[in-house]
């Protein structure tokens, strides 16, 4: 009557193996999608953990299949079993929450970021500047931005046509990006409108900082793809920027748009080209 125990026990055993080697598919993946470095060698490192148990699970159900069996034997097998489902339940999991979470975080990125320019966007903008209001007043600290509107950008336009008014704009975006510091964040704010939010910043450091960016944006050149009908390589602009800060008077977001967006139109009033503080 126990002569079936020793087949069912080696059967369990088999069974796991199969079980441990569909898991190395999840954690295949895992390990090619990673970039070279400390979390790949251990994924890599659990491929060959699985491998080395699957090579115990087949020596032991070849032994099992010639031992003598008792009933109360067959918990070692069920036991490998059990742990092999646990290895394939973990490593597909592992597999599915990382692509979830993947899947999850370029949604948001898409949520906050403006197609053409690549920076943030101006829902963004908004949820961010009330965060570092709040935060600047809670901490007692400075706060500024900069509102920039290119100059005579319809001319542009108007010239060269959407599409390369279009590629402007994005090398407009990523060269100011370039030419700010990391914490300062840069937003799209409209059309051709940017802000930027300097946390931690005084009104005159940003003044400084901003005189800069527009000498930057005055002396790059910026490609232009060859076209017929187009003899230009390159395209100069300049932008206009009207700097805003925290004040006793000034407490909130509003105000400090509402003042940065005076100081630009003063700038554009004064004949563009020029760094205005509100
Ligand atoms: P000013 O110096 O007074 O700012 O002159 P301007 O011509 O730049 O005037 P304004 O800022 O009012 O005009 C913005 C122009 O930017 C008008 C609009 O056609 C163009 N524009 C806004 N958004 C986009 C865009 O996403 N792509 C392109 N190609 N053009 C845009
Ligand atoms: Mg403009
Ligand atoms: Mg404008």
């Amino acid at each position: 009557m126990y002569d079936i125990l020793p087949v069912l026990g080696s059967g369990l055993v088999i069974c796991g193996a199969l079980l441990l080697a569909m898991a190395i598919g999840p954690v295949w993946t895992l390990f090619r999608q990673l970039p070279i470095g400390g979390l790949r060698y251990s994924w890599g490192f659990l491929i060959l953990l699985i491998l080395f148990f699957i090579a115990g699970y087949v020596v032991y159900a070849k032994f099992s299949l010639v031992k003598s069996y008792q009933p109360l034997d067959l918990v070692v097998p069920i036991i490998f079993f059990c742990g092999a489902i646990f290895v394939f339940v973990v490593c597909s999991l592992s597999l599915k929450t990382t692509s979830d979470i993947m899947q999850l975080y370029a949604l948001k990125q898409e949520n906050i970021t403006d197609s053409l320019m690549g920076i943030f966007n101006r829902r963004y903008l908004d949820r961010r500047l009330k965060e570092e209001t709040q935060r600047a007043q809670s901490y007692s600290k400075p706060l500024s931005i900069f509102m920039i509107d290119i100059d005579h950008f319809k001319i542009i336009n108007d010239n060269y046509g959407h599409q390369i008014g279009d590629l402007v704009l994005k090398n407009i975006a990523q060269n100011i990006k370039e030419s700010l510091r990391e914490s300062d964040v840069l937003a799209r704010y409209g059309g051709e409108e940017f802000v930027v939010i300097l946390p931690r910043t005084q009104i005159s450091t940003s003044y400084k900082l901003a005189e800069r960016l527009r000498q930057v944006v005055e002396n790059t050149q910026l490609p232009l793809p060859e076209e017929p009908g187009i003899d230009m390589l390159s395209i100069g602009v300049t932008v206009s920027v009207g700097v805003a800060g925290l004040t006793s008077e000034c407490k909130d977001y509003l105000c400090l748009i509402k003042n940065a967006d005076r100081a630009l139109y003063q700038a554009k009033q004064n004949g563009r080209n020029q760094v205005v503080m509100g």
